[in-house]
């Protein structure tokens, strides 16, 4: 059937990493100098990537996410989102985003046909913040959300990683969600690029600072929700309860949720390695310089750019990933490519 893998999975969501290059270094997805960009050559226009699009839908993709490196650094997003929304079958186009640049482009987004918004924040506290994105400020970032409500961007969700060492005050982001339709979404560290190659069970060698993951800094969504509810508790916003599914705020990935009693936003878990998902799975990658992704975690990839370039069959090469795609990443997790290159 079509959109669907050897396994049985509904593959309907397409992430889109439009560009490699980004304005912060956040210092758990690269490295202090950065990744060496691409030559703009190696890059997909924008038509490539729209006709990738349209063969996409063909085989059973309704959602596409932009992402990157910073997606709202590629000039002429806009009109690039315009014209992916008009491509019949696409439903619905999101972006994830460090949100510094959204006041600029917020309105314009909404104009274009693109409503849902996931904006990646770690920390609100402004020193941290610097620390994390290596110079970036806190306030773009909080302007940046703002700016996706003014626009009437919804949902307005927040990404945050929880890195133990850089020890987050989770409940800071947890009152955020009581008088704001924000869902705050905590994700587990995961290894991606870096120094090391990770060992079986995803052992690294080197440490955050140093843009490598370590089994020290993962940070087990069970542990989250334990600590927020405790945290929770202590500071009188009462106990931390489940959200149905049905309750939840809309969305394509695998969170599950919860809220304090009365919130208008909800809390977020997303735990890729500690209860990994892959039987939900629902997505292909597409990176910036054309390679389709069957899995976040496997460095196979199938050169979506070479059969663009050469006229060669866009669907067939879809029918191919779908039916490469693995069962689940199998612990097999780490890739020589950094996150900046995939798009999360
Ligand atoms: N620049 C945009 C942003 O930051 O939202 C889009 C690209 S960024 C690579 C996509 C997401 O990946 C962000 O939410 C970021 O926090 C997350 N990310 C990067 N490295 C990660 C890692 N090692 N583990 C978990 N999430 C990571
Ligand atoms: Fe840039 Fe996003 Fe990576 Fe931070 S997480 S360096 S904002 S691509």
């Amino acid at each position: 059937m079509t959109g669907t893998d050897s396994f049985g999975r509904r593959i309907d969501y397409l992430r889109i990493s439009v560009t490699d290059r980004c304005n912060l270094r956040c210092i758990y997805c690269m490295p202090p100098e950065g990744v060496p960009w691409r030559d703009p050559s190696e890059i997909l226009t924008f038509e490539e990537i729209e006709r990738f699009a349209e063969a996409a839908v063909e085989e059973g993709i309704s959602k596409i996410r932009l992402t990157g490196g910073e997606p709202l650094v590629r000039l002429g997003i806009v009109d690039h989102v315009a014209r992916l929304r008009e491509i019949t079958g696409i439903e619905a186009i999101a972006v994830t985003t460090n949100g510094v640049l959204l006041p600029r482009y917020a309105k314009d987004l909404v104009a274009a046909g693109l409503s849902r918004v996931n904006v990646s924040l770690d920390t609100l506290d402004a020193d941290v913040y610097r620390h994390i994105t290596r110079g970036g400020r806190l306030e773009d970032a909080l302007a940046g959300i703002e700016s996706a409500f003014e626009a009437g961007m919804d949902p307005v969700k927040v990404n945050a990683v929880v890195v133990r060492s850089l020890d987050q005050d989770l409940l800071s982001f947890a009152r955020m969600t009581i008088d704001r339709p924000l869902h705050i979404r905590f994700i587990e560290y995961m290894p991606v690029g870096g120094e090391g190659e990770p060992a079986p069970g995803g052992v690294c060698s080197s440490d955050v600072t140093a843009g490598a993951w370590t089994i020290e800094d993962h940070v087990p969504s069970d542990e989250i929700v334990a600590r927020l509810a405790a945290d929770g508790l202590a500071a009188g916003l009462g106990t931390l309860e489940a959200v149905a599914r049905d309750a939840a705020p809309g969305g394509w990935g695998p969170a599950t949720y919860y809220r304090f009693p009365g919130a208008v936003g909800t809390i977020g878990v997303i735990s890729p390695l500690s209860h990994h998902f892959c039987g939900e799975c629902n997505r292909l990658r597409l990176t910036a310089d054309g390679k389709l992704r069957t899995c976040l975690f496997s460095d196979d990839e199938l050169d979506a750019r070479e059969v663009l370039r050469s006229g060669g069959d866009v669907r067939a090469l879809i029918r191919a990933a779908l039916a490469a795609k693995p069962e689940s990443h199998n612990m097999r997790i780490g890739t020589v490519r950094r996150m900046s290159q995939i798009g999360g």
